[in-house]
């Protein structure tokens, strides 16, 4: 699938684990470690691909466990990217600032979007409705700019 514009400053796994006062089992680190350096958004079949490199012997249910308890710590992000490539989810590390996401249902590319206005949006909805936001999570989708200009072509 196309993948472009992932951010690449990701929080390191370890200095979040530091933070939190967590240890992770060895699975869990070597999963996080694969998303951590990932360029792009995984499925959990391609995690498994990765993290067998260095676990040959790890199965796809643990990968799913392990997702599961990596999202809990709020170390990983999980997203649909408006299902254009299946059902199947996709997983990334947790960047320094949530991000928003952007897939082209047209050509599948997947943008991330960092913008004042959505930090702005944060604040405000904290300030308004008195929450405590943990976890902000925003995915677009439409045309992204070059599919817009081939159909503005077409017509
Ligand atoms: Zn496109
Ligand atoms: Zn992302």
């Amino acid at each position: 699938m196309v993948l472009t514009k992932h951010f690449k400053e990701r929080r390191s796994v370890t200095t979040q684990l530091r933070e939190h006062g967590l240890r992770l089992t060895r699975q869990r680190r070597v999963i996080a470690d694969v998303l951590q350096q990932a360029g792009e958004h995984l499925d959990a079949p391609e995690v498994l691909r990765r993290a067998q490199q260095q676990m040959p012997g790890l199965h796809l249910a643990t990968v799913y466990r392990a997702l599961e308890s990596l999202k809990k710590l709020g170390i990983i992000d999980e997203l649909d990217l408006m299902h254009v490539n299946g059902h199947g989810h996709f997983y990334e590390a947790r960047t320094n600032k949530d991000h928003m996401h952007f897939t082209c249902q047209r050509c599948g590319s997947v943008f991330e979007i960092q913008d004042p206005l959505f930090e702005k949006l944060k604040t405000q909805i904290m300030d308004r409705h008195g929450f405590t936001l943990r976890v902000a999570r925003l995915e677009l989708g439409g045309l992204c700019s070059s599919c817009t200009a081939k159909i503005k072509e077409v017509t």
